[in-house]
């Protein structure tokens, strides 16, 4: 059976909640043995599965076996009594466990959704800081520099048509007379 053909959500559907959590731990390798990874024909001891999954029995691994997830090669005839022998995914199953083992838990989820929303709205404020940041100077590169007045006049003018800043080799955006009738107007 190739992969394309398993329905996993039909048979996610279909688990008891202690089959699904059986699943998602093989598909999330907490059980031992399963060598060769999360796929067909791998798989372990049935005690030992069992005891990994924190089962008191086989039943669990039984029903997963009727739900096509699992193979079952019994060790003895009295091991079929004690889900003994040994547990082998199906295609099937291995397609189920690492479907499983991809999805989120719902507090992982909600963890995630909250982690991604604090981020946006962390990115959201730094790009208003950003352009509220907008550089009011610009740097003087010599003596004979000229600048594009970012005031009203939008006039390329020479260097000392705009004021002097805090900070040395640095002048304001706006030359003086924008600058000036802004701050009259206001
Ligand atoms: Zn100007």
């Amino acid at each position: 059976m190739s992969k394309q053909q398993i329905d996993t959500a039909a048979i996610i559907a279909n688990l008891t909640t202690k089959g699904r959590e059986a699943m998602t731990a093989i598909g999330r390798r907490k059980v031992s043995f399963f060598d060769g990874g999360i796929v067909e024909g791998e798989g372990s001891w049935g005690e030992v599965l069992t005891g990994d999954l924190g089962h008191k029995s086989s039943g669990v691994l039984v029903r997963l076996k009727a739900l096509g997830l699992f193979d079952h090669i019994p060790a003895e005839e009295q091991d079929m009594q004690n889900g003994g022998g040994w547990w082998t995914l199906t295609a099937a199953g291995a397609a189920v466990a690492n479907a499983l083992a991809a999805e989120q838990s719902p507090a992982t989820k909600a963890k995630a959704d909250v982690a991604k929303g604090t981020k946006a709205a962390e990115k959201a404020v730094a790009a208003v800081k950003a352009a509220t940041r907008a550089p009011r100077t610009w740097t003087v590169t010599g003596p004979d520099a000229t600048h594009k007045c970012e005031g009203a006049c939008g006039q390329t003018l020479p260097l000392k048509r705009f004021p002097t800043t805090k900070v040395t080799g640095q002048r304001g955006v706006e030359c003086r007379s924008c600058r000036d009738s802004r701050l009259a107007i206001n």
